[in-house]
């Protein structure tokens, strides 16, 4: 019988974590949770209901909404892509903006948010089966995760990464705005007082800046399917 497991992902932003994540949940049938995505969506919300305003956050009146703030994900037969809904409506599209990075990181940093967050994760992952990427997901979401992956490319990498994903759709965004703000969120994450971003003790580093999508992907699975054989003995 499969075994079934749980697997963390964490790392900066755009250095390939969700990449892997999804392949993950392609080839093991596996749930994918991009928890930056429900940090981007809580985020969005903040922008649309004015508790950001000229990049900051107004901390009650964010406290009278943070109960009504519903984020789901569901996933789309027809572009076989999971979407993030944000109160019954799907924001996907819109949760990427550069206005939603420039003030993510300072949104995942409040306390009411974590909490709010990480209580729907850890109730996603109770049945196991998930994969899911972030920042704190080995050390705080599944300390327990079967399989704990820290994955980091370097900086410049990742910027053109980022910078080829979201040019597509916005013209105006250079590389090097996007390097900055990498670079900004890179400090704020990793020096947060709740759940920073740092490696797991038991994760393995995986550094993807200089292999192909295929060695990868092959790296991976010969690794998730001997823990999966290890489990079943
Ligand atoms: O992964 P992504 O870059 O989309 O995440 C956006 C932001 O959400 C991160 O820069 C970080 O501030 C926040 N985040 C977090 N904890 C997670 C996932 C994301 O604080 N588990």
């Amino acid at each position: 019988m499969d075994k079934k497991i749980n697997i963390a992902i964490d790392g900066h932003s755009s250095c390939g974590k969700s990449s892997i994540a999804k392949f993950i949940s392609r080839r093991f049938e596996m749930i994918y949770v991009d928890s930056g995505a429900m940090y981007r969506a809580l985020t969005y919300y903040c922008i649309t209901n004015k508790i950001i305003i000229n990049n900051k956050i107004n901390l009650s009146l964010l406290n009278e909404h943070i109960d009504r703030i519903d984020i789901i994900f569901n996933y789309n037969k027809i572009t076989k892509k999971i979407e993030t809904f944000l109160n019954g409506k799907n924001i996907e599209s819109f949760i990427r903006s550069f206005e939603v990075s420039k003030n993510v990181s300072k949104v995942s940093q409040i306390k009411q948010v974590r909490e709010k967050l990480i209580d729907i994760q850890k109730d996603i992952i109770k049945k196991k089966n998930v994969v899911m990427d972030g920042r704190d997901i080995g050390t705080k979401v599944m300390p327990n995760a079967e399989i704990k992956l820290f994955v980091t490319a370097d900086l410049k990498v990742r910027a053109k990464r980022r910078f080829d994903e979201v040019n597509e759709n916005d013209h105006d965004l250079t590389y090097e705005k996007i390097f900055d703000n990498l670079v900004e969120r890179d400090f704020d994450d990793e020096n947060r007082k709740l759940n920073p971003l740092i490696r797991a003790s038991d994760s393995i580093l995986f550094d993807n800046t200089s292999i192909s999508e295929e060695e990868q992907y092959n790296y991976i699975t010969d690794l998730i399917k001997t823990k999966k054989n290890i489990l079943c003995k």
